[in-house]
């Protein structure tokens, strides 16, 4: 079991919803993830470039030609798991607060950012885990691969592109770094939540609250804990995890 406090992240970050909200072009909401809600805006950015249209007829985008292999509702899901977890990012940093110090928002950022990870980190391992016998070897490695880069080094770079290149690669390495000890630890957990009166401790749903909590609070407490638990448990019922293990067997 790898605790939460040894996975990296480098340095300091800059205010995400800033730097996500000078990317927003003309008709586009200032929301984090919108723009990959592409159904929202009925537009499909290029998942390599990011800047490219993809043209509807061929499905390749106009910019860079690349065509994106994943199909329509595995991107759908990907685009769920981007929304879902800045959503409860957001909620669980209080990022509507703005009544803090720049010092105070810097700090608050840094930890904004590790919790929306962690929630990537937590979607996927669901995924994989409520998919367990329900697909074959094969569906499993393209499917889970198709999730796992369409969210964690799209997410870092769109967070962090006005970073130097090589700086934001050593991000994005973190991550996965930090997702492959993620998915060991949750992995490791065998129920999901405890029953009544037994011990909470190595549930799974418990761990990972006290993962977040460990990122966001500098003391937490069961009640935090439970509030973390409460906010990304309401995101997996919209997230529908099981209908998109249905659609993609
Ligand atoms: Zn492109």
């Amino acid at each position: 079991m790898v605790p939460t406090k040894q996975r990296q992240v480098s340095a300091a970050l800059r205010t995400p919803k800033a730097s996500l909200k000078q990317r927003e072009e003309p008709g586009h909401q200032a929301v984090p993830g919108t723009r990959y809600i592409g159904g929202f805006l009925g537009i499909k950015y290029c998942p390599k470039c990011h800047d490219g249209v993809i043209n509807t007829d061929n499905g390749i985008c106009i910019q860079c030609g690349f065509e994106p292999r994943k199909t329509s509702h595995i991107q759908e899901y990907v685009d769920k798991i981007i929304a879902f977890s800045f959503d409860c990012a957001n909620v669980i940093c209080r990022m509507e607060d703005n009544d803090i110090s720049s010092e105070g928002k810097k700090t608050r950022d840094e930890k904004w950012f590790k919790v929306l990870l962690e929630i990537i980190y937590f979607y996927i391992h669901l995924t994989d885990r409520f998919a367990f016998g329900l697909w074959d070897e094969e569906t499993r490695d393209s499917v889970m691969t198709d999730i796992v880069e369409g969210t964690i080094p799209i997410v870092a770079e769109q967070i962090c592109q006005e970073w130097p290149e090589e700086m934001v690669d050593k991000i994005k390495q973190e991550c996965m770094d930090n997702f492959v000890n993620a998915m060991k630890e949750y992995g490791s957990y065998q129920k999901l939540s405890a029953k009544k009166d037994e011990d909470l401790k190595d549930t799974l749903f418990w761990e990972f609250g006290k993962n977040v909590a460990n990122l966001t609070e500098e003391w937490p407490n069961p009640a935090s804990i439970i509030r973390i638990e409460g906010i990304v448990t309401i995101s997996l019922k919209e997230l529908d995890i099981n209908s998109f293990i249905e659609k993609a067997r």
